[in-house]
């Protein structure tokens, strides 16, 4: 009995290190049954890996599927003109950038003038600041997916500087190619960056302080709205900082991310 059982967990181990790049798991239960020599936690550890292998197959393909559908919509971005006004003054569009299959998803609102010359949203100070962020939620950049409402940045007067915001109809005219990305990606939690960035997301109008710290949902996805890491950048105070951090911290647990001591005292 005991023999069979086992091979059979050999057999779905190795099938997961073949098949998928994630190590292979089982739950703590499994595993403790598994040290006091129950024959049956064999074939739980079995039934269970080989679903998460399974998965993580399907994952994998999903995965391969969802990089050829955004790089469709990337295409239609790039020769994109609905916003005839925007698309003489872009550089480039700014499609978005990340995983894919991302967990975790943030939503800023436009390009602006780094972007626009680099072709990758949140780029700038701002994006320095929000790649910050997300280190110090144990991500690297390239684990998440990092979009706009707006894929080209809004154009400003001649000689003048500094980016301007997208109005509500540039940002409902270029708000259906973001509703493909999330569809695609479907990420396990969307993070708002400012209260622009909701409108354009949600049509909804309403402070920060109404807003922010708390969860709110966009087609079933659970979705945090935090502040715009531009405003931290204006507003250095201590307490502004914190509260972001609180409100990715929500969003750690969300996703079900240990969280250690130091990132709990953490503050940005
Ligand atoms: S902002 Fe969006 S809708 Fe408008 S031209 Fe650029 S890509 Fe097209």
């Amino acid at each position: 009995m005991r023999q069979p059982a086992l091979d059979l967990v050999i057999a779905a181990l190795e099938m997961i290190r073949e098949g998928s790049d994630r190590a292979p798991r089982a739950s703590r239960a499994a595993l403790a049954r598994l040290g006091t020599g129950d024959p049956v936690a064999f074939s739980l550890v079995a039934a269970s890996d080989l679903s998460e292998g399974m998965s993580a197959k399907g994952r994998r393909l999903q995965a391969r599927d969802k990089i050829a559908s955004l790089s469709a919509i990337r295409e239609r971005v790039r020769a994109c003109t609905k916003c005839s006004h925007l698309a003489r003054s872009r550089t480039q569009t700014v499609f978005g950038v990340g995983n894919p299959d991302a967990d975790l998803m943030f939503i800023g609102e436009a390009p602006g003038v780094d972007e626009d010359q680099q072709g990758e949203p949140f780029v700038g100070r701002a994006g320095q600041l929000l790649t910050r962020i997300i280190k110090a939620m144990n991500f690297a950049r390239e684990d998440v997916y990092i979009a706009n409402i707006l894929k080209c940045r809004p154009d400003t007067p001649a000689g003048s500087f500094g980016n301007r915001p997208p109005t509500p109809t540039e940002m409902q005219t270029c708000r259906p190619y973001l509703v493909e990305q999330i569809d695609i990606i479907q990420p396990r939690v969307l993070v708002a960056l400012g209260a622009v960035a909701v409108e354009g997301l949600l049509g909804t109008r309403a402070t920060m302080r109404d807003l922010r710290g708390r969860w709110h949902t966009y087609n079933s996805i659970p979705l945090m709205i935090t502040y715009h890491p531009a405003y931290l950048l204006r507003n250095q105070a201590p307490s502004e900082k914190r509260k972001v951090w609180e409100d990715m911290l929500q969003v750690l647990e969300r996703l079900q991310q240990p969280i250690s001591e130091r990132q709990r005292n953490y503050f940005l």
